[in-house]
């Protein structure tokens, strides 16, 4: 169910980068060119959708395929915080959504995931919450 986002997400990160509740950062260590000795180590916005994201010492990547990235975070927003924390990430605000260059639509992929776990009478991902940041979405999409 998530190949067909090998081809149509462009690992812009945009979505990522817009959303109140992604928190990921990397670290970029500056020289300064007036004085090489010298220079600063900057935090900055990193994306889980952009290559290079998972990348590790000796050249590995755990996801290299935009579909695995897109898994990644989805179920990231409604599964994986929650289990860890007690509430979904996702507040349903829709602006991924908005952000997107290549229409995708974030709230398009919760109701896959919800489709295929009721197919297999898995109600473990299809929690309250989640039931709410849909229909959040949904209603948002129907005034603009
Ligand atoms: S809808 Fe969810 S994933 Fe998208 S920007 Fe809002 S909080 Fe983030
Ligand atoms: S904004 Fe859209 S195209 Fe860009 S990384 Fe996110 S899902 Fe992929």
């Amino acid at each position: 169910m998530w190949d067909e986002y090998d081809t149509r997400c462009i690992g812009c990160g945009r979505c990522n980068y817009s959303c109140p509740t992604c928190t990921c950062f990397s670290m970029q260590d500056i020289h300064y060119k007036e004085n090489e000795n010298m220079g600063e180590r900057r935090r900055v916005w990193a994306s889980c959708q952009v290559d290079g994201y998972t990348n590790i010492a000796g050249g590995h990547s755990f996801r290299q395929k935009q579909g695995q990235r897109m898994r990644f975070k989805t179920l990231h927003k409604i599964h994986d915080y929650k289990k860890r924390f007690g509430e979904n990430m996702c507040v349903g605000c829709g602006r991924c959504d908005d952000m997107c260059p290549q229409y995708i639509s974030i709230s398009e992929a919760y109701e896959k995931v919800a489709r295929a776990m009721r197919e297999k009478d898995n109600e473990e991902l299809i929690s309250e919450v989640y039931e709410k940041v849909v229909k959040a979405m949904k209603e948002k999409r129907e005034e603009e």
